[in-house]
């Protein structure tokens, strides 16, 4: 196991996906599909904070973080309360809502259409 370059103490409030360990990334989509899904809301809970644990995300707010639901593609993972990130879709039927990062609803806001 490789030393990070980064520092500890350093607020890390954003993650590229896709610059997570292939196993973390798998890790990552089942818990985020438990998540989704479950009704029980201390596993809800449990999972959020399994899930930011495993990304390094620091500064969650809620407990509660997303992966970017853009239209682009963007591997951004965020914290769900962080001002500026953009509601696309409501969670009809889930737990979690399809959010757009801070940095793409500046960029792009909403989903963009075919
Ligand atoms: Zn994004
Ligand atoms: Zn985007």
């Amino acid at each position: 196991m490789g030393h990070a370059v980064m520092t500890h103490t350093q607020n890390q409030p954003t993650v590229n996906y896709t610059a997570l360990p292939a196993n973390t990334q798998d890790l990552f989509d089942q818990l985020m599909e438990q998540a989704d899904n479950t009704a029980n809301a201390a596993e809800y809970e449990a999972l959020m904070t399994s899930l930011i644990a495993i990304t390094g995300i620091t500064g969650v707010r809620y407990n509660e973080i997303l992966k970017c639901a853009c239209g682009c593609d963007c591997p951004t993972v965020f914290d769900a309360d962080t001002p500026g990130a953009l509601v696309t879709e409501e969670a009809t039927g889930y737990n979690l809502g399809r959010l757009q990062c801070p940095d793409c609803a500046d960029d792009h806001p909403r989903p963009v259409e075919d």
